[in-house]
């Protein structure tokens, strides 16, 4: 029978410092030992990514200081890493060599004042770049032998730079002769996350946060038999815990449920990242780099996974809910159709869809960043409705918040909504629109920016009460 394989996938903040470097080859060291088969996926020291593009919006700018800054500290930042984990001179070396290909690339975008989103890919996946130099390093001295690999060599995607898709079909034959001889030499391989390239060899990357999506990925690759995503929290929580501070643990989630919360914003895991596992029946788990005995949280295929109810709260920021309204809509048909299809023109992600079931309004929640083009765009296409007096007006109002409860238990207990709306009005909170996944796996609710707290510690208090069992 083939090794058992284990793919380790470490955030951010588990490689951002020397002490978090430290406790992550540790545990890197400590689960070889029983599973000599291992990959590590990692993502850019925390922050990294963030000062990268920084740097790139000062060098459009042509803020040439602040463009020297974003290098120094990016510079500084790792070869503070090296110095403390006592790296031998190479990892200097190969550091220097991406900050140089660094200052070039900006100088490139100083000069013409314009970054493609080729040109942002390849300054972006700079930070992953130097990561695995890193991780490897602290790997090697902790005695673990480890391998920096850039998965530029095997993660083929299309060439949609910024949010490129993963061409599935093809990646497990470029990864095996990639991935063989250095298991073969008995060495763990330090794969980039967040980056992959094109059937040309351009570096592309998967969209923000997506290393999580990396390491389901080489999960599928390298026919590993766990995936395990090492992150700062005790897996999923009940809510987010810097919005609700007693936020619980949950030993499972079903793959509904996790693939609810994350795209209604619960960051702890990228939307797309457990498609790959889950399709192959690959266990994911979601655990915490800086408690690594606490069990996290584990994924699973289907169903029911504990007595709970709803299991968590989570909540989307700076939406816009925009509404066509009209007495006159009810007669004319497709008005539902030529509003998703402005939308969809212009690129724009619908967070939310409500209709009043009277046919005379339509609300979608948009993010922020889009309203206004939004609006404008269905003023124009229901030009002659509005001046008709079908339409009344094209309303947007700004500074709105999705609040979403999950739970797969809510299809078969009757009154949670009202037991949720009940909580609500205890707290004062004024809901401004409601909605209900199809699944009856969520139901979101859209509330103003002052009313998010609140909503939010309403809910959780309803997850954390006695009533919340099946
Ligand atoms: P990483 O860098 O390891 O990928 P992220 O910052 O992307 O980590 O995701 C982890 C963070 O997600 C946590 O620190 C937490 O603040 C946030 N988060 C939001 N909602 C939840 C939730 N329901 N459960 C756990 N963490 C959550
Ligand atoms: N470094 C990337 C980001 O910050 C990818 C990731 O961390 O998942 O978006
Ligand atoms: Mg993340």
């Amino acid at each position: 029978m083939a090794e058992r394989t284990l793919v380790m996938k470490f955030g951010g903040t588990s490689v951002g410092s020397p002490e978090a470097l430290r406790g992550m080859a540790e545990i890197v060291g400590r689960n070889l030992k029983k599973w000599p088969r291992s990959a590590v996926v990692v993502s850019a020291m925390g922050g990294v990514t963030d000062l990268l593009l920084a740097g790139t919006a000062a060098a459009i700018r042509g803020d040439t200081d602040l463009v020297k800054h974003a290098v120094r500290d990016i510079s500084k930042r790792h070869m503070d890493a090296i110095r403390a984990g006592g790296l031998d001179p190479e990892t200097g070396e190969a550091i220097e060599g991406f900050i140089r290909e660094l200052k070039n690339l900006y100088h490139a975008v100083t000069i013409l004042r314009e970054a493609s989103p080729r040109a942002m890919d390849a300054i972006a996946s700079l930070g992953e770049r130097m990561s695995i130099q890193i991780v490897a390093g602290y790997l090697n001295q902790a005695g673990v032998r480890a391998f920096p690999l850039e998965a530029s060599s095997f993660l083929l995607t299309d060439s949609k730079f910024q949010n490129a898709s993963p061409i599935m079909l093809e990646i497990p034959a470029r990864a095996k002769p990639v991935f063989a001889p250095i298991f073969a030499r008995g060495e763990v391989p330090v794969v980039t996350g967040f980056i992959g390239a094109t059937s040309e060899g351009v570096i592309t990357t998967l969209g923000r946060g997506g290393s999580d999506f990396s390491a389901a990925i080489v999960g599928v690759a390298i026919r590993a038999d766990e995936v395990w995503i090492y992150t700062d929290v005790d897996g999923v929580m009940t809510a987010d815990p810097r919005t609700v501070p007693d936020a619980r643990s949950l030993p499972s989630l079903s793959y509904r449920e996790i693939s609810e919360m994350a795209f209604y914003g619960a960051k702890v895991v990228h939307p797309k990242t457990i498609r790959p596992c889950i399709e192959r029946g690959i266990p994911l788990w979601i655990k915490n780099t800086f408690h690594p005995d606490h069990p996290g949280t584990v994924i699973l295929a289907n169903g029911q996974t504990t007595s709970d109810v709803i299991k968590a709260v989570t909540a989307i920021r700076n939406q816009t809910l925009i509404t066509v309204k009209g007495g006159g809509m009810l007669g004319i048909p497709g008005i539902a159709a030529r509003t998703f299809a402005v939308v969809a023109r212009m690129s724009v992600s619908v967070t939310m869809i409500t209709q009043a079931s009277s046919e005379q309004s339509i609300c979608l929640s948009v993010p922020s960043s889009s309203g206004k083009a939004v609006q404008a765009g269905l003023e124009e296409e229901f030009r002659r409705e509005i001046d008709r007096e079908d339409i009344d007006a094209i309303e947007a109002l700004e500074n709105c918040v999705i609040v979403t409860v999950v739970g797969e238990g809510m299809r078969k207990t009757h009154g949670v909504s009202g037991r949720i709306f009940s909580a609500l009005g205890a707290t004062s909170v004024n809901v401004i629109s409601i909605a209900q996944g199809s699944s009856e796996c969520s139901i979101s609710m859209v509330v103003g920016k002052d009313d998010e707290i609140p909503a939010v510690r309403a809910i959780h208090a309803l997850i954390v009460s006695k009533e919340n069992v099946l």
